[in-house]
């Protein structure tokens, strides 16, 4: 594997895969694949999951081994008992199993889990960094950055400067290389590291990290990959040793409740003070001090780990890397090509970022002329069953940058305060689809097919809607209440009440 493969695409079908293969079967293993809503026309539909880069559903076996492992639950900071050596030794795969799964050398690199997402590991690295290097004061980032690989750096270094892409308008490219060397140039000698993302959380976007890494490294900086959006989608690898840290999310791994991984050059943890203290991370503690655990590993491991999340999140790495990471980016290539061809067929319709992009993955975001991105994701929930995302998906400098040229061409003359808040609101914004291994060509089809409804229909929709202040769009009538689909106390007590019954018997 490559840092990132971008090899020609395959044409091959998803459906015509051997039916044997891991691949095909592991897309159908998934929790919440069936679940049906009620919609406003009255009916009930199997919901269609296109809000895949904001979270992935859950990877049933992965959960299922991960629940096999509690008949074996501990707590890590202790190897006396038998229960307690085997979390010990399955904690241990899961950090072995992350490295392996990202080609990471384990000589060279650490892996620490941390927080509930990619957005801890962003933090821990941008504090330790601007500690290691102080008079290094200079962050570089990409335009297109999510503000969890943005307002770290900007918190912790004293000066964060965007590299612009390629392109731009409502086509932007990835980073623009040239851009980012005059940068390093610029600011020679004080670029502590660039941060960079592997994948666009809007767009889909891969940007080509080897030359970045080869670029950053001539300037002693350092490589920092936000890999939130790419570890389940194209592999990523860091076995030539040109990314010094990459972070991402489990939750965006198919492995819900699991924690951030930040992945590190162990020189670089090593030479960090540790970033939270506590149990488990010391050798010896008294009244006057306290002496650190030898090994990083321990170090960088205050108090008890989310255990079962990190083995649940490793379950769903191996899983991954057994039915094949390059496979899986190129038939996820293969459905985005088809599905951005598809949604060309609607007339009004705007995708936004890189026409000739083909190195990306599964994220799609556009707009329907004249209709506001909040109403046109609520229509595809309350009429369709179909879940995305609107608005700016963190990344407001990015998604600003793509509709500068719409703001631009907006006639407000004659218009009154609020009407010209309601125009810029309603623009403000985009949809975004985004694939996950589940995703399959019928959602697609559905997703077009209802887009077309909404292109046709929507003077029939909009008397259905207010718009609330806030930007989203609210159905005046059709609103189930939560507790009416889905209530865990209610779900608890039936397992109570069947607990009662089975001691009964
Ligand atoms: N980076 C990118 C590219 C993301 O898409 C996200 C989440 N949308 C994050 C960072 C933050 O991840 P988390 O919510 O897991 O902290």
């Amino acid at each position: 594997m490559e840092t990132v493969i971008i090899a020609p695409l395959p044409d091959t079908n998803v459906a015509e895969t051997a039916v044997n293969d891991l691949l095909p079967q592991l897309r159908r293993a998934f929790i919440g694949l069936d679940t049906r809503y009620p919609l406003a026309d009255g009916s009930t539909r199997r919901r269609i999951y296109l809000d895949s880069s904001a979270s992935t559903l859950m990877m049933e076996p992965a959960y299922e081994a991960a629940r096999h492992y509690l008949g074996h639950y501990a707590n890590t900071h202790t190897t006396v008992h038998t229960a307690a050596k085997i979390t010990a030794h399955t904690m241990r795969w899961a950090s072995d199993t992350t490295l392996k799964f990202l080609g990471a050398d384990p000589q060279h690199y650490l892996a620490t889990f941390l927080g509930s997402g990619a957005t801890a590991a962003a933090n821990r690295a941008a504090a330790g960094l601007a500690q290691l290097r102080p008079e290094r004061d200079v962050v570089l980032i990409s335009s297109m950055e999510h503000h969890s690989n943005d307002l770290p750096h900007r918190r912790h270094s004293k000066t964060v400067e965007h590299i612009p892409l390629q392109g731009g308008g409502p086509h932007p490219g990835t980073v623009d290389l040239d851009a980012l060397s005059a940068l390093l140039h610029k600011h020679a000698g004080r670029v502590n590291y660039v941060a960079i993302t592997g994948v666009s959380n809007v767009t889909g976007i891969i940007n080509p990290l080897k030359e970045i890494a080869a670029l950053a490294h001539q300037h002693d900086a350092y490589l920092l990959v936000d890999g939130a959006q790419m570890s389940a989608h194209a592999p990523a690898n860091l076995s030539a040793n040109d990314i010094d840290l990459y972070l991402f999310s489990g939750h965006k791994v198919y492995a819900p409740g699991s924690p951030g991984v930040l992945v590190a050059r162990r020189a670089l943890i090593d030479a960090m003070s540790p970033h939270e203290v506590g149990g488990g991370m010391v050798a010896a503690v008294s009244k006057w001090g306290y002496d650190l655990a030898e090994s990083a590993d321990e170090r960088e491991q205050a108090g008890t780990p989310n255990i079962l999340g990190t083995i649940t999140l490793a379950c769903a790495l191996e899983s991954l890397q057994r039915a094949d990471m390059v496979r899986i980016f190129d038939e996820e290539r293969t459905l985005l090509r088809w599905a951005r061809d598809q949604l060309r067929q609607c007339p009004n319709l705007t995708l936004y970022g890189d026409e000739d992009q083909h190195d990306r993955v599964g994220a799609i975001a556009f707009n329907l002329d004249g209709i506001g991105h909040g109403l046109v994701a609520a229509i595809l929930n309350d009429y369709h069953a179909i879940a995305v995302r609107n608005e700016c998906f963190c990344a407001h400098p990015y998604v600003q940058e793509m509709l500068s040229e719409e703001f631009a061409e907006i006639d407000i003359d004659g218009l009154d305060n609020d009407a010209v808040n309601r125009l810029f609101q309603d623009r403000r914004g985009m949809v975004r689809a985004s694939f996950g291994l589940y995703t399959c060509r019928e959602d697609i089809t559905a997703l077009v097919n209802a887009l077309k409804d909404i292109e046709t229909n929507i003077e029939h929709y909009r008397p259905h809607y207010r718009a609330c202040p806030d930007g989203r769009y609210e159905h005046l009538s059709f609103r189930p209440d939560p507790a009416t689909l889905f209530d865990i106390e209610e779900t608890l007590a039936r397992q109570l009440d069947a607990l009662r019954t089975s001691a009964q018997r």
